[in-house]
């Protein structure tokens, strides 16, 4: 776990990229464990664990999971929301550490934009994040809470 947000430069570097047999964007290849985090029992049942797998980011996509044999899991088959792929203000950005849309939204309009990326840091910073089995996309949020909070103020 000690290597889901402490180098994330470095993860990067290793990343495979794999086309989305749906919408045709490139996706990251996400780690096993996250799916077996995020499946619900119905569909991990179907999961071929010899498989690379790889998380599909685009918002206007159903798929959020597939395989080197193009078998895909949808938004449907996973038990929590995909921030991605789903707009409601109570879905988290911060998986770990609970930051929804509206929470952070909060923040930003009471002049404390930097409150939510100081604290997710700060837990990053104790080896409390676990981004591998509590985020959909398997990797740090940092990103996707700065863009956002961009995108908003
Ligand atoms: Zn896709």
């Amino acid at each position: 776990m000690a290597d889901c947000c402490s180098n994330p430069k470095e993860i990067k570097k290793e990343s495979v990229v794999e086309e989305c047999p749906s919408c045709r964007r490139k996706a990251k290849s996400v780690k096993l464990i996250t799916l077996k985090s995020m499946l619900k029992p119905s569909s991990l049942e179907t999961l071929k664990a010899k498989e690379n797998h790889f998380f599909c980011a685009s918002e206007d996509c159903d798929v959020v999971y597939f395989d080197m044999l193009k078998k895909a899991y949808l938004i449907s088959d996973l038990k929590v929301a995909v921030h991605q792929k789903d707009n409601s203000p109570t879905t988290p950005i911060c998986y770990c550490f609970d930051w929804t849309k509206e929470k952070i939204s909060e923040y930003v309009e009471n002049g404390n934009a930097n409150k939510p990326v100081e604290h997710i840091r700060q837990n990053i910073k104790e080896n409390r994040c676990g981004c591998e089995v509590n985020n959909p996309q398997g990797s740090c949020c940092l990103g996707n809470v700065t863009a956002f909070i961009k995108g908003i103020s």
